[in-house]
């Protein structure tokens, strides 16, 4: 039996240090906190998020963070219009949405001040509020993606025992992105030994590519504090011969070898490529104040992006970041920058980085773009 609890926030936007290069949001909102989705595999149990004090209540008592949209609505006028990821931690359109109706009243603030929005869910309760998603795509910029990581009928069950079937989650990509709204899948996580055959990520990246714009890949499944106990006492129980290749695979780790994740990436890349969807969401793009700066930097992120996703270069992906943000953060246009001949006066730009900008700048593209998403 669940239990709503409902509370007082006084805060509740978040802003991160750095723009995520995955999701795209700069700025993070959380409606409720625990979720009645009660994936095994969810990683907002662990004691980072957690609120409750037993973890085993993450499911079982939701808090409701009442006032969140008034609150909202005082504190946006702090910050310049960017993207929101709803939720950061726990599903924004869990049943309890459909009491308190959060999410809905968050978007109608942020449809008001033009802020960009990414949503990430598994119900197709989202379509309630095609309406608002509709409105804010047309100021700003808004993308859905639908967590699915298996179409397993077997499996689902002890994976996501109380999330909505997936061809109904799929369906739902279908009709948004129909109505116009971009929407897309996160392949995250694939579960070792448990859906990480070549066969279901075949699967799931041609189903995707019939529906959906874009398809993200995570194949780096964390197990850490009470996730990794709550996760272990499944397999104990319902797949005990995986007990020794788990401890095997991850030993004291809290994710899997580079080797493991490397392979994985190769696999969905290559099903990627022979279905034609993309494994990245397209950067955001909508006004604002330097919007040449705001490309750039989305551009240097993608490219970051990719490193990443080949586990390859990762300080030169970092260094791809920083320079990211410096851009981002300029009070001048990079657009006169180039123009002067001043490029590599930006902190942290050498040759080659000035001639991604340059190329970006000149072209709308850049080969080093180009050589990153083509192999891996
Ligand atoms: S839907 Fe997301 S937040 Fe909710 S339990 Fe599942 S993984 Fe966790």
């Amino acid at each position: 039996m669940t239990k709503f609890v409902e509370t007082e926030t006084k805060s509740i936007l978040i802003k991160r240090k750095f723009r995520d290069n995955w999701f795209w949001d700069r700025y993070v909102i959380n409606p409720y906190r625990g979720c009645q989705f009660a994936c095994s595999y969810c990683d907002a149990v662990t004691e980072k998020y957690l609120i409750h004090e037993n973890y085993k209540d993450f499911s079982r008592r939701i808090y409701v963070k009442k006032n969140a949209p008034l609150v909202l609505e005082k504190e946006i006028k702090k910050y310049k219009p960017d993207v929101i990821a709803i939720s950061g931690v726990t599903d924004p359109y869990q049943p309890a949405e459909e009491e308190y109706g959060l999410t809905r009243k968050i978007l109608e603030v942020l449809a008001g001040h033009r802020f960009s929005v990414h949503i990430i869910t598994k119900s197709d309760l989202v379509l309630r509020d095609i309406d608002l998603l509709k409105e804010i795509s047309k100021h700003a910029w808004c993308t859905v993606s639908f967590t699915i990581i298996t179409f397993n009928k077997k499996l689902l069950p002890y994976l996501e025992p109380f999330a909505l079937p997936p061809e109904k989650r799929l369906k739902a990509v279908e009709e948004l992105n129909k109505a116009g709204i971009q929407a897309g899948v996160n392949l995250i996580p694939i579960v070792p030994y448990l859906s990480d055959t070549s066969c279901n990520i075949e699967e799931m990246i041609k189903k995707a590519s019939e529906n959906a714009k874009y398809i993200l890949i995570g194949t780096s499944m964390t197990l850490r504090s009470n996730q990794r106990i709550r996760f272990l006492k499944l397999l104990k129980k319902n797949f005990p011969e995986l007990l020794v290749k788990y401890e095997g695979l991850y030993g004291e780790q809290e994710n899997p070898p580079e080797d493991y994740i490397l392979e994985l990436n190769r696999c969905a890349f290559g099903f990627c490529k022979k279905y034609g969807i993309k494994n990245y969401i397209q950067p955001p793009n909508f006004e604002r104040p330097f919007k040449e700066n705001f490309e750039v930097a989305n551009h240097l992120l993608l490219i970051a992006f990719f490193k990443e996703f080949k586990l390859k270069d990762i300080y030169s992906a970092w260094a791809y970041h920083k320079v990211a943000y410096k851009i981002e953060g300029l009070n001048k246009s990079i657009d006169d920058i180039h123009k002067r001949g001043e490029l590599k006066k930006i902190p942290g730009v050498g040759e080659s980085i000035a001639k991604v900008i340059e190329d970006f700048l000149v072209n709308g593209e850049s080969e080093k773009l180009k050589d990153e998403m083509d192999s891996i």
